[in-house]
């Protein structure tokens, strides 16, 4: 029988395995994102997001694994790499599973890019990033940690850090000067888009001094819409109608029609504009943005606006 780790040594010699890639290969209509390159030291993600859309790609989801030989690859990838573009980590599942305080594989890569002066894009929904700070203030960083709810984290990422655990990481970040900004993504209709819950969690972040907001809407496909439907029975009417009924279809996702996204990310931004910290829409197609770059690129680098990419 042929055992998986054969077929990785087979597979490897036949076509190299890179571990480093530019982001959005495909190209997404509707990404804002500059010129970046993407790494993720893990397969799989623990944090089991009921909205996850790695699920409809990734064989066991919800098992994570570490890369092959993933530092000793990635190094190599660096150092061939032929631009000095920010590392986004990561984007296909979280850079901090709970086996990441073991083998060390993120800590690992942050060293490798400080080593070769890369900047790094941190996107997490983990409190242990605050365990690099160290090696993170003395690079250039921007953490970008991701809260939906201050009180719907436990049905909305059963896997994850409560939000509290969450915020506390920033505020450990932000005491080392390190750049942070906080991701509302997905604001789902009727579930986390509540004026009064909003309200709340911007006035924490604004307290904690992060500097970005980047905010985006549920888009469904059909295995995480069975899922959101699941943990939020009360929400699952409006939501078929929202999304099956009346929503528009970008490239085989669900999206809830562009008014609607509109009304949910405006609540956001006009509240990101009374504590006058810069907002991002991610993939919306919304004219909305006060900061320079969606994914805080601007913060790290010398930056391209959109229209300059
Ligand atoms: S953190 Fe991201 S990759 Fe991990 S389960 Fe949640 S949505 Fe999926």
């Amino acid at each position: 029988m042929i055992k998986s780790e054969d077929f990785f040594n087979v597979f490897s010699i036949l076509i190299p395995v890179r571990y480093l890639h530019l982001f959005d290969p495909w190209s997404f209509p509707l990404c804002t994102c500059p010129k970046k390159y993407s790494v993720d030291p893990y397969t799989g993600c623990a944090h089991r997001c009921v909205y996850c859309y790695i699920t409809s790609y990734i064989p066991q989801p919800y098992n994570v694994r570490p890369k092959k030989d993933f530092l000793r690859m990635f190094e190599r990838d660096i150092k061939k790499a032929k631009e000095k573009l920010p590392v986004s980590m990561s984007n296909s599942s979280d850079p901090y599973p709970p086996i990441e305080t073991e083998l060390m594989l993120t800590r690992g890569a942050l060293r490798i890019l400080r080593t070769h002066d890369f900047p790094v894009l941190m996107l997490t929904k983990s409190d242990m990033v605050a365990r690099d700070k160290d090696i993170l203030s003395q690079m250039r960083a921007y953490v970008s940690i991701t809260v939906t709810s201050l009180e719907l984290d436990y049905l909305l990422e059963p896997g994850a850090p409560s939000a509290e655990k969450r915020l506390s990481a920033m505020e450990k970040l932000v005491e080392k000067g390190i750049s942070v900004g906080a991701r509302i993504d997905p604001l789902i209709p009727t579930v986390n888009d509540s004026e009064r819950s909003l309200k709340k969690l911007v006035m924490e972040l604004a307290s904690i001094g992060v500097s970005q907001i980047t905010a985006s809407t549920y888009k469904s496909r059909p295995d995480n819409f069975r899922r959101v439907i699941a943990a939020f029975p009360g929400s699952a009417e409006k939501l078929k109608e929202i999304y099956l009924k009346q929503g528009e279809i970008v490239r085989g996702t669900r999206y809830a029609p562009s008014s609607m996204r509109w009304k949910m990310l405006i609540k956001v931004r006009k509240l990101a504009d009374r504590y006058e910290i810069p907002f991002a829409v991610c993939r919306e197609g919304l004219d909305l943005n006060t900061a320079l770059t969606c994914d805080g690129s601007h913060l790290v680098t010398s930056h391209k606006r959109y229209s300059e990419r």
